[in-house]
């Protein structure tokens, strides 16, 4: 397994609409596990491969405590989305940033597993929250694109200056 580099707002290739996974193979597996790899090390509760500059839709999660229960969703999209709940997001691609953004409460997803099975999930609260949050990068979507224009600027001038005293 290997850590991935992670790319950091406002890079454009964060923007790229992923394709779709043609093929479950041993690279998809692989993908996978460095992905997973890559999360926990973060570490982080979600990260989806246009993160990591690979743009096929393959996400993983683990929003447990112990961190045990890896979910990897191949092709995932939302069969249902019910409610509304707000809650302070961050994002490994947005470091040191969190703000409050609004999401469906309760969600359907479909999917392929590793095996290219087919499966459905219902999840809701932080679960929820993290396979919207997750799908909107496969979409080209980051959490603060979701804020006021105002806010986006103030963010990126931040990291802006983190990027300048780290570099
Ligand atoms: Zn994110």
């Amino acid at each position: 397994m290997a850590l991935l580099p992670i790319l950091r707002f406002p890079d454009p290739r964060l923007k790229k609409v992923a394709q779709p996974v043609a093929k479950i193979d041993d690279g998809i597996r692989k993908l996978a596990a460095d992905m997973a790899e890559t999360m926990y090390e973060a570490p982080g509760i979600g990260l989806a491969a246009t993160q990591v500059d690979v743009h096929q839709r393959l996400v993983v999660i683990d929003t447990s405590e112990e961190k045990n229960d890896l979910l990897v969703f191949i092709n995932p999209t939302l069969s249902r989305c019910e409610g509304q709940q707000v809650g302070e997001e961050g994002c490994l691609s947005v470091p040191g940033i969190y703000d409050k953004v609004e999401r469906a409460e309760r969600v359907t997803i479909k999917y392929l597993d590793l095996d290219g099975k087919a499966q459905t999930m219902a999840a809701e609260g932080l679960l929820a929250v993290c396979i919207q949050h997750e799908i909107d990068h496969l979409d080209g979507i980051v959490f603060v694109d979701h804020l006021s224009q105002l806010k986006q600027g103030r963010i990126k001038s931040k990291l802006a200056k983190q990027a300048r005293v780290t570099a």
